[in-house]
């Protein structure tokens, strides 16, 4: 039974093996760890678009073999946001991702990731209090405690995250330095529309005329980028961002500019920063970043 496998065959045209309990993860990584090779992982909540896919061609790139995850946590979604809603489907998830270059698919179920009587939580203090830790209060406890789980029950070499969710990166990299979870943590570019909107599983929520209205969230974003590196202040910069983005439909969640690596807060100034948002479309909330110098 320990050396059970389980292959499942997606109707769509590329297979790949999933496992579903930690057992049969950690069969798997043995095997190829013995055999010298070593690991990415690259976890996902599923709903599967081309930044995820190229998170796996990058982790393709690092390591002989790169393990996707699937697993929709409940715990990173607040009372009233779209824990039930979010988009699922795991056969077409299952072929995006072989596509891109996965080895092994982990699909673990709430069961397993956490059985009865589940008490534990990780906490990264400081860097998870504003921006999205402020509007989302225990979204990143959520976070930290089921990527701690993946990492400790996976234990791959690296493991790609997307710098598309900037803060979640940084949390991550305090938790595994904090903890010693012997795993490098590797940043992958955001992976945009022709129009520059950032994708993300949330985009399919947005109306046709959201849809349109979506892409000023980026161009604004690029535009304070470019003007804070001309050498204006941070101040009026995102100040006037910030109308621009309400008066085109956004009701801005926050908008501001910080320390590329500690996230302290920054004023005045400055020829180096991380400028990130959100900003809720109708219903739905996006959330984007741009570096200071812009990256174009
Ligand atoms: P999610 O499934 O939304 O939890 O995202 C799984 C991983 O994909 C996280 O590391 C995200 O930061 C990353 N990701 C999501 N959207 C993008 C994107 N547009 N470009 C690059 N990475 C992304």
């Amino acid at each position: 039974l320990r050396r059970r496998r389980i292959f499942e065959r997606c109707p769509m045209a590329t297979q790949i093996e999933i496992v579903r309990t930690v057992a049969d993860l950690r069969t798997r990584v043995r095997t190829w760890q013995r055999e010298g090779e070593n690991i990415a992982m690259v976890p996902t909540m599923g709903a599967i678009h081309k930044g995820h896919m190229s998170l796996v061609r990058q982790a393709k790139q690092l390591a002989d073999h790169t393990i996707a995850s699937i697993f929709v946590n409940p715990l990173q979604f607040g009372p009233g946001e779209d824990f039930e809603a979010y988009p699922r489907g795991e056969a077409r998830d299952a072929a995006l991702l072989a596509d891109a270059g996965a080895d092994l698919l982990f699909v673990p179920d709430g069961r397993e990731m956490y059985p009865e009587g589940f008490a534990t939580t990780v906490h990264v203090a400081g860097l998870t209090e504003g921006l999205c830790g402020a509007s989302r209060p225990d979204h990143f406890d959520g976070v930290a405690t089921v990527v701690a789980k993946l990492l400790l029950q996976c234990l791959p070499d690296i493991a790609v995250f997307g710098e598309k969710d900037y803060q979640q990166l940084l949390v991550i990299k305090r938790m595994v330095r904090d903890l010693n979870i012997p795993v490098e943590i590797v940043g992958g570019a955001i992976v945009r529309e022709p129009d520059g909107l950032a994708l993300s599983s949330r985009n399919t929520y947005l109306s046709s005329d959201e849809r349109e209205t979506a892409p000023l969230l980026h161009t604004t974003l690029q535009q304070a980028a470019h003007e804070v590196a001309s050498g204006l202040a941070l101040e009026p910069t995102l100040e006037s961002a910030h109308a621009a983005l309400e008066a085109a439909g956004f009701r801005v969640d926050y908008l501001e500019a910080r320390d590329p690596v500690t996230l302290v807060p920054l004023s005045g100034n400055v020829s180096s920063a991380r400028i990130l948002v959100a900003a809720f479309l109708g219903k739905t909330r996006l959330i984007d970043n741009v570096t200071v110098p812009p990256q174009s």
